[in-house]
Formats: structure tokens, C-alpha cells, sequence
């Protein structure tokens, strides 16, 4: 057996064993839904991303950004809902594509929505994508 034939089994085992444990993992569940499993061209792009932008793709993902759900975990917010449809969890998913509120938005209403709460999180690190949405 070749070593480049061995180095791709174990190479192939490895992927396979980290997509293992993240789907056996508890918790991290907004996370789990934008990121099934592992995806080198993905992670290629993110830790391209200049540091600013990639703080905020992490914030995301993960669900540590200014929204309700988790500001209400860190015990800086009464409740976990969400301010502009009041109808559910203040969430990443549904800021970004769930939330009946902005759905009425069109498209391209949205998609300059998302483009300022980004560079408005550039410039203040704290800003709520929320006063972004309640600003147009
Ligand atoms: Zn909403």
C-alpha cells in the first residue's frame, strides 16, 4: 500500500469522524443549523474573511450576536422574543430568514437590511440588528 493511499484513508477517516461527533454533540443548536458538517471550502472562505467580518459570520452562526435570545441568556434582556414580530425566539434564523416582520419586506429591502446591521456591526461592535431593520 502506498503512503498517499494510506495518508487518504486517514484523511477520509478524520472527516468522517468529525462529522461524528458534531452530530453526536449536545448543544450548539444554531449552529447545527447552518453547519450540517464539515465543509473545507466554507472554512477556506471564513478564515479568509478579514477579522471584522469573520467576527461577525461566527456571531451568526453561533448565535452570540445582539439578538434577543441570546441577551436574554446573559441575563441582559427580560424576554427572549422577537422585537419586531413578537411571535418567536429571537434567533439568528430568524432574523435572517424567518421572521413574519421583515417577510413582508421585499427581497432586495431585506438583503439591504442585512448589508447595513453588517457594516453597522463593522463600525459598533454592541449595534442590535434589530435597530438596523426599525431604521429603514
Ligand atoms: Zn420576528
Amino acid at each position: 500500500m502506498y503512503p498517499s493511499t494510506i495518508c487518504s484513508y486517514i484523511s477520509i477517516w478524520a472527516v468522517r469522524e468529525q462529522n461524528r461527533l458534531w452530530h453526536e454533540l449536545s448543544g450548539c443548536r444554531q449552529a447545527k443549523l447552518f453547519l450540517h458538517e464539515l465543509d473545507y471550502s466554507r472554512a477556506r472562505f471564513a478564515l479568509n474573511l478579514p477579522r471584522k467580518d469573520l467576527r461577525i459570520l461566527v456571531g451568526l452562526l453561533t448565535g452570540l450576536v445582539d439578538l434577543n435570545r441570546h441577551l436574554h441568556i446573559m441575563g441582559l434582556r427580560q424576554d427572549s422574543v422577537c422585537p419586531l414580530c413578537q411571535e418567536e425566539e429571537d434567533t439568528t434564523a430568524l432574523f435572517i430568514a424567518q421572521c413574519s416582520a421583515i417577510m413582508f419586506f421585499h427581497p432586495e429591502e431585506h438583503s439591504q437590511r442585512l448589508h447595513s446591521f453588517i457594516r453597522d456591526v463593522k463600525q459598533h461592535p454592541l449595534v442590535s440588528p434589530h435597530k438596523v431593520c426599525q431604521s429603514f
